[in-house]
């Protein structure tokens, strides 16, 4: 990946959904580093978005907190339309907000089924839509970028690896796969690219009961073969790298991120 630099993303202005903790900052900070003004979307955490926004200012960059539930339509359409106001329009989305509620699939709730679809694709539908609406209303700016927009979907390795006890989860993200190809299947004569990245067992808040002991880290490397938990730069280094015009011709795809998880690991030993 090619080290930080402020005119790969220049004049561009990305809004990052839940980046006031893990993934998120390092999405947003990696943007930020490459020359984009970052709206840093944030549910409840005002704290950790203020955080991520001084982040970015105190690296010269510059940054601007919005609160939305990007679960409701109302609260996203009136995200992006400050977000809009403020800085002119918006070039790059990363819908990165995800949650789990885990369960057994017989001891499911429905309130926990709907509750991640809810937020991890609905959330994705709504942001996705006023992307797109936003960047067909403007076009391409040839100067700016070859696309009329980026969008970059959040997804995981469970859009392909079927996951017990997070079924909820695993259907949210298969979802995104196919929200991700048939939205850049029908807005590529736009110009607008869409693609995804689906990271593995990256270090942040949301898997931290999955490896807090060592015990349990080391039953999480088992499924890695490179042997180590991912980074969240890791991933906001490949955010600010897909969204650039060097991957300008790359579009409907996911880019897993995950120390090879996806090889399925259990076969290196001859099955
Ligand atoms: P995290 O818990 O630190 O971040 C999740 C973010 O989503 C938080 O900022 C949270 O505030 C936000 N969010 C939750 N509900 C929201 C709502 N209703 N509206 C707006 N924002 C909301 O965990 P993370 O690991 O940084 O997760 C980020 C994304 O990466 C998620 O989509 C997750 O599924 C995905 N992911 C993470 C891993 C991993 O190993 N960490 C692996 C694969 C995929």
């Amino acid at each position: 990946m090619a080290t930080p630099d402020p005119r790969r993303l220049a004049n561009q202005i990305a809004l990052v959904t839940g980046a006031s903790s893990g993934i998120g900052v390092a999405v947003a900070k990696g943007l930020a580093a490459h020359g984009a003004k970052v709206v840093v979307n944030y549910a409840h955490d005002e704290e950790g978005a203020n955080s991520t926004v001084a982040a970015i200012e105190a690296a010269g960059g510059t940054a601007l907190a919005i609160k939305a539930d990007v679960s409701q339509e109302a609260e996203v359409q009136a995200m992006f339309k400050q977000a809009i106001e403020h800085f002119g329009t918006i070039h790059i989305v990363v819908a990165n907000s995800g949650i789990q509620q885990d369960s057994s699939f017989v001891d499911m709730t429905l309130a926990q089924w709907q509750k991640v679809i809810d937020v991890n694709l609905t959330g994705q539908f709504l942001c996705l839509r006023e992307a797109a609406r936003e960047f067909i209303r403007r076009g391409v700016q040839p100067e700016i970028s070859r696309a009329a927009g980026k969008i970059i979907c959040m997804s995981s390795v469970h859009e392909v690896i079927p996951w017990a006890g997070h079924v909820n989860y695993a259907a949210s993200k298969g979802g995104i796969m196919q929200l991700m190809k048939s939205v850049a299947q029908e807005l590529a004569p736009h110009k607008i690219r869409a693609n995804s990245i689906g990271p593995g067992a990256i270090a942040t808040p949301i898997n931290l009961t999955a490896r807090d002991t060592p015990e349990e880290e080391k039953a999480l490397l088992t499924l890695i073969p490179y042997n180590r938990v991912g980074d969240p730069d890791d991933v906001g280094n490949l955010a600010a790298w897909l969204a650039s015009d060097e991957a300008d011709y790359i579009t409907g795809q996911t880019i897993f991120m995950d120390g090879g998880m996806t090889l399925y690991p259990g076969f290196a030993d001859n099955g």
